[in-house]
This record gives structure tokens, C-alpha cells and sequence, in this order.
């Protein structure tokens, strides 16, 4: 999997490279696990991805992931965070949802409106975010993963 951070000119707190560096260290302490944990996907899959990364907390009100229409490996997070770890925790929440759209769990529905989980269509108005089952499942998993991420930096 490769990162790569988009510069820009307002609030880009990733011009800091120790923040750079530990987002560079969650992906390397969680790539195996991720796959453990997302079983539908292969090695090959994952490491061909590639995430853009950009600070947008004066831009959005929340954080999101989107794939990129015409290269499905190619994902774009934009981040509204406090600290730097609070922008760990939500890198590893939006890494589940990555992983569930390489294995195919979660895909684009017909319009932006809609997404598909599981094969099932959600239109995202008729959902609160909480309840959207992706959620519950990247909520669930980042817990997990975040554990082994500290468990795993402060042994080193
Ligand atoms: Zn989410």
C-alpha cells in the first residue's frame, strides 16, 4: 500500500514530517493484519493500492474515504483531525473501509447517493452514519487494529 500526502496551502499538518513518519508506521505495523482480518483480499491487491492523504480540516466537516472512479485502486482520504493521534485513529478507520472496498464488501452504488455492502443497496439518506452497517464493521475493526498498532509501536 503507498501513501502519498497532497500539499496544499491552508492548515496542512502533514508538511510535518514526524506525522508523515507515523502514518508511514501504522501502515507498515498493519498491513499483515489487515489482511487477517479482511480475508477476502490478497497480498497483490493490497500492496497495488494507493491513498492519497490530504489535510482538509478547514475545507470538510468530517472525514472521508472515496474511491477514485476510473482507477479503482486509487483512494482519496481527506482528514479533519485535532492531534496527531486522533489523525492515527481515523487513518485506521479509514483503512477498513479501503480494505472493504478492494475485497468488494462495499462498492459504489448507481449514484453518489448509494452505496452497495454485502451485495445489499443502501441509499445513504435512508441511514444514519452510525448505523450504516460499513461503519459498524470499520468501527469494530479499527478497535482491533488500533490495539496491535500500540501494542506493537511500544515494543519497539
Ligand atoms: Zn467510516
Amino acid at each position: 500500500m503507498d501513501i502519498v500526502f497532497i500539499e496544499h496551502d491552508d492548515n496542512d499538518r502533514f508538511r510535518d514530517v514526524r506525522l508523515r513518519n507515523k502514518f508511514y508506521s501504522v501502515i507498515n505495523s498493519l498491513e499483515s493484519r489487515l489482511l487477517v482480518i479482511y480475508t477476502e483480499l490478497n497480498e497483490g491487491v493490497l500492496s497495488a493500492a494507493k491513498i492519497s492523504i490530504m489535510d482538509a480540516t478547514s475545507v470538510i466537516d468530517c472525514t472521508c474515504c472515496t474511491r477514485n472512479t476510473n482507477n479503482k485502486n486509487w483512494f482519496l482520504i481527506k482528514m479533519v483531525f485535532s492531534s496527531s493521534n486522533d489523525a492515527v485513529e481515523m487513518l485506521i478507520h479509514e483503512l477498513c473501509h479501503v480494505m472493504q472496498y478492494l475485497s468488494g464488501q462495499l462498492d459504489a452504488g448507481s449514484s453518489v447517493s448509494e452505496l452497495t455492502w454485502k451485495g445489499e443497496k443502501f441509499i445513504l439518506n435512508d441511514i444514519e452514519p452510525h448505523r450504516r452497517p460499513w461503519e459498524r464493521d470499520a468501527i469494530l475493526n479499527a478497535l482491533t487494529l488500533h490495539k496491535y498498532y500500540i501494542a506493537s509501536s511500544s515494543s519497539t
